[in-house]
């Protein structure tokens, strides 16, 4: 049996949902006052990929140093994985994506060079009063190197796995 380690990056303005996240997909639950503390760095979660592989996942959540936007190389390093999040309710969290984008790949890199895969999560699309039309995610999308963009929302448990999958069978493909 092969175990795969991956440390994963998840990353986004404040308040966009990142926390509810990891929540959601670590331990099943959505819970609205739920707020990571400062001293939990990570969360892992263990996935039986296939009959011979499992892949241990490490999550880091930057909980609560989001407002610095340029994120120390610490936080970056070893990483083979990121989910980057916005919020649609939020012109400014999507227009930060582009920023996030740019940090991550002047400070990620893997062993080879290239930029390391990420994913673009459109959060809480259970909201009526969403903002950022998808046209505009997708052309972001395709512009910036995205494995690809996904609507989700933690809250009703919706693409959350299914996003998870795509990105790890973009990392052990690369
Ligand atoms: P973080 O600062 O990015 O870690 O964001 P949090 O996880 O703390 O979430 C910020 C707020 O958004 C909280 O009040 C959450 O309950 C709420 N939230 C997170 N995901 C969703 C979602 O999918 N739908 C809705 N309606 N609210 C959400």
């Amino acid at each position: 049996m092969d175990e795969h380690l991956l440390k994963i990056l998840i990353i986004g303005d404040g308040n966009v949902g990142k926390s509810s996240f990891l929540h959601r997909y670590v331990k099943g639950q959505f819970n609205k006052t739920y707020k990571m503390t400062m001293g939990v760095d990570y969360a892992v979660k263990l996935l039986h990929w296939s009959d011979k592989e499992k892949v241990r996942l490490q999550l880091w959540d930057i909980a609560g140093q989001e407002r610095f936007i340029s994120m120390n190389r610490v936080y970056y390093k070893g990483a083979l994985g990121c989910v980057l999040m916005f919020d649609v309710t939020s012109s400014a969290s999507f227009l930060s994506c582009r920023h996030w984008k740019r940090d991550l790949d002047n400070k990620a890199m893997l062993p080879n060079g290239d930029s390391i895969p990420c994913i673009l999560l459109a959060n809480k699309c259970d909201l009526p009063q969403r903002v950022v039309p998808p046209d505009s995610i997708d052309k972001f999308s395709k512009a910036n190197g995205f494995i690809t963009w996904m609507e989700v929302s933690v809250k009703e448990n919706k693409n959350i796995g299914e996003a998870m999958r795509r990105l790890v069978q973009k990392i052990l493909s690369v």
